[in-house]
């Protein structure tokens, strides 16, 4: 009898909870799926809403492992830049052809403070290793072999010399936000936050509440940002960093000493409608320095926060009414 029971009220119930399922589905016109992954030596949090929002998160998750392992790894060995830097080149810029327009344009308004050829440099630190600050002999030996200017794409061919390593690290977040956005363009998803370590994509029609780590304790936030849809991107000195004899050494290194960058500045967050341009000027404006930095966001129409040591918080026009302090140690400078 009971078991006769659970047949009848089973069904029942399924019948009950798949129609408000499907209500739900119809109301909402799709599924809300947040879905966590590691890639990009990073945290990825992928969040869709809209029709099919399941199997785009998947598409997502490919999207960016293939990013990572076909084209932008400098471990992975069947990488295109692993190739490129075993081979010192001597393959075709073609699909990055744009995103190499962006390196080169920023390394040169830069002037050289950004600089995506430090892949040995940041190799001789041991960041993702085994940290530890070189010999000042070493560095001086690295660095000559280093630099910008000494990579050439001609005729789509790109060619460098021996010893040079490409480091598409301040890149390759931004990159694949692009990337994400132009494939949920060509999708029914209306809305997504698709976030890769410290860069950000807001995607869809509404505004959105965006945190800047604190960076005493970066699982909490210094102060929020109400934007519409872009992309963020901050870079800090706390998110990788060793310490030696009581000093702190981090991942953003200065292309002219060969050492941390050391110009007061903690974090910079960029917001742009452009991925890549967002993850390259965090960087590029955490090496260029509080003044430099802020007027290369503004020559880019980009928003830009600096945090500098003491807790002053530089901010640009546009985005001081969208700021919101939450740390109240953090004081924003007029
Ligand atoms: P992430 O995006 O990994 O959180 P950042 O945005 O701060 O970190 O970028 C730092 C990365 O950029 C480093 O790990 C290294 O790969 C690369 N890099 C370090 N110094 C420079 C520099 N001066 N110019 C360009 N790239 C750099
Ligand atoms: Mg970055």
């Amino acid at each position: 009898m009971q078991a006769d029971m659970k047949k009848f009220i089973l069904p029942v119930c399924g019948a009950l909870i798949l129609g408000v399922v499907i209500f739900a589905v119809v109301f909402f016109g799709g599924s809300d799926v947040s879905k966590d992954i590691f890639a990009m030596d990073t945290y990825v949090n992928i969040r869709v809403k809209g029709r099919n929002a399941q199997k785009s998160a998947d598409i997502i998750e490919t999207l960016v492992n293939n990013l990572d392992k076909d084209v932008l790894s400098r471990q992975s060995k069947d990488s295109y830049i692993y190739q490129l830097n075993s081979e010192n080149g001597g393959k075709s810029a073609k699909n990055m052809s744009a995103y190499f327009g962006m390196l080169f344009e920023i390394a040169q308004k830069s002037n050289g403070k950004f600089d995506f050829t430090l892949g040995a440099l940041s190799d001789l630190w041991g960041f993702g290793k085994n940290p530890a600050v070189p010999d000042k002999k070493e560095i001086e030996t690295v660095l000559s072999k280093c630099g910008w200017e000494k990579v050439t794409i001609e005729h789509q061919q790109i060619s460098f010399p021996e010893g040079l390593k490409l480091d598409l690290g301040a890149a390759g977040k931004g990159i694949a936000l692009d990337e994400i956005k132009t494939y949920l363009e060509s999708t029914k998803i209306r809305e997504a936050v698709i976030s890769l370590g410290g860069s950000i994509l807001l995607y869809g029609k509404r505004d959105y509440t965006v945190g800047i780590a604190n960076p005493e304790n970066s699982s909490t936030n210094f102060a929020v940002l109400t934007l519409p849809a872009s992309c963020v991107s901050t870079s800090g000195n706390y998110e990788r960093f060793f310490e030696e004899d009581g000093k702190r050494y981090h991942h953003i290194l200065d292309p002219e000493t060969g050492y941390p960058v050391d110009n007061g500045i903690v974090s910079v967050t960029v917001v742009s409608q452009n991925g890549t341009f967002s993850d390259i000027l965090s960087t590029a404006c955490f090496a260029m320095g509080l003044e430099d930095g802020m007027a290369l966001a503004k020559e880019y129409n980009c928003g830009i926060v600096v945090i500098t040591e003491g807790k002053k918080v530089y901010v640009s026009d546009d985005l001081k009414d969208s700021i919101e302090i939450r740390d109240g140690s953090y004081t924003i400078v007029e």
